[in-house]
């Protein structure tokens, strides 16, 4: 990440500039995580003493980083003069989530609250350096329409389908521009830090600040649209895995010799248990035949059948769309039971397009997974459809930035404090 005023680099300061950074992060990390707080909370909440947490604050007031909250920001009576929030207008993050269909950008203040949320047609997902310019294009007209000027983005976040290292900022699928990781090319291009993101870790990110995911240690965020993903949160921490790429829950094999996945093995649950796997076996059975009423009422011919039109034929009644709903949904019910055996999740949210507008998928999925994974493990272990929908992935993009911009321990605080 490349720095900013917020994140001067660590390499060319001094002993004592070094030491201010931490001080300074750690109370802008304080307050962006728990809010308002007064000067005697923050003391206990970063270790330091109240007379540096004093002088540090002072600091960050006189450069408008920090401010005094209005009464209404505050829950106590009689509050003393001493507490302090972050300054909302003195930045703002960008988060980009770039899918196949739509690309949102979603603008957060430094409070992280939503200060504009825009849906627009997808920016192509290619490895062609000229996407670049479409990218800054679009950004500029989404600072334009939110009223925010460029100069007080503080970062841009992107997320991703395919291949991606979050860590490196390295797109492998889309945005490979051969020379160096998308987030060099990019945040020399844009003068300002950007991270790359895989599109299920970014979903982990905004549910565990913003969704269902907020206060728990353990969850699983399983996306249901065309393909299928799953972005985990171990121990309070988007998990990772040793190169970025943990979570490919598409493709374990559920089903013996069964389709070929376009990953080239056989059987994986995607190949049952997605948008694709939903349309390709919907279109199979009515071209054999089956009888249902997307074809005898819909009037669609088998090239025109989509996830869309299954989903609207379970709420009409149609059997024939129930049904192929609640397989997939029992496929996928029996992978969760796994990943509940190994794992031990309080939560398990389900987001994308089908569990979104087919409430009783949610119901196939949590039957399959009761039924196949350990009692002690399961009995607690609650399912919810995210509350977040599709904004998710920006909202965890954007916020990413900002838990970056205040990170502490790149700044190796056992070394100075
Ligand atoms: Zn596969």
């Amino acid at each position: 990440m490349r720095h900013t005023s917020l994140t001067p680099r660590s390499d060319k300061m001094g002993k004592v500039d070094r030491k201010n950074q931490i001080r300074r992060n750690l109370i802008l990390r304080a307050l962006l995580d728990y809010g308002p707080k007064s000067l005697t909370d923050l003391a206990k909440i970063t270790g330091m003493t109240l007379p540096v947490v004093s002088r540090t604050v002072s600091v960050l007031r006189r450069e408008k980083l920090v401010i005094e909250p209005r009464e209404k920001d505050t829950v106590q009576a009689g509050r003393p003069p001493s507490m302090v929030k972050l300054n909302g207008k003195a930045g703002f993050l960008l988060g980009i989530d770039i899918g196949r269909l739509f690309t949102n950008f979603i603008i957060l203040d430094l409070e992280t609250r939503i200060v504009s949320d825009t849906r627009r047609k997808s920016i192509p997902l290619s490895n062609d350096i000229g996407i670049i310019d479409e990218l800054e294009k679009e950004i500029k007209v989404v600072l334009s329409l939110a009223g925010v000027e460029w100069s007080k983005l503080l970062g841009i976040g992107i997320s991703l389908p395919g291949m991606v290292k979050g860590k490196e900022g390295l797109g492998e699928t889309y945005f490979n521009f051969g020379d160096a990781p998308a987030r060099e090319i990019l945040s020399r291009r844009f003068d300002k830090p950007v991270h790359i993101e895989h599109d299920l870790e970014a979903m982990a990110f905004g549910e565990r600040w913003f969704g269902a995911a907020k206060d728990v240690k353990n969850a699983l965020c399983v996306n249901v649209g065309w393909g299928l993903g799953l972005g985990m949160i171990l121990d309070g921490k988007v998990f990772y895995g040793e190169e970025g790429y943990a979570g490919e829950f598409g493709h374990i094999q559920v089903v013996r010799n069964g389709e070929l996945c376009y990953c080239g093995k056989r059987g994986c649950l995607e190949t049952v248990a997605s948008g694709r796997a939903i349309t390709k076996i919907a279109r199979d059975r009515i071209t054999k035949g089956a009888s249902t009423i997307i074809v005898s009422e819909h009037k669609l011919t088998p090239d025109e059948i989509d996830t869309e039109a299954v989903v609207k034929g379970a709420a009409r009644g149609d059997e024939f769309s129930i049904e192929l709903l609640e397989d997939a949904g029992r496929y996928l019910g029996a992978g969760i039971a796994m990943l509940i055996n190994l794992l031990n999740p309080a939560l398990v949210i389900l987001g994308g397009g089908i569990p979104t507008a087919a409430p009783s998928f949610l119901e196939s999925v949590r039957a399959g997974a009761k039924k196949q994974s350990l009692v002690p493990l399961n009995r607690n272990v609650k399912f919810a459809v995210s509350s977040l929908g599709n904004k998710a992935g920006a909202l965890g993009v954007a916020v990413y930035l900002a838990e970056d911009l205040f990170d502490v321990q790149r700044l190796n605080p056992s070394a100075y404090v």
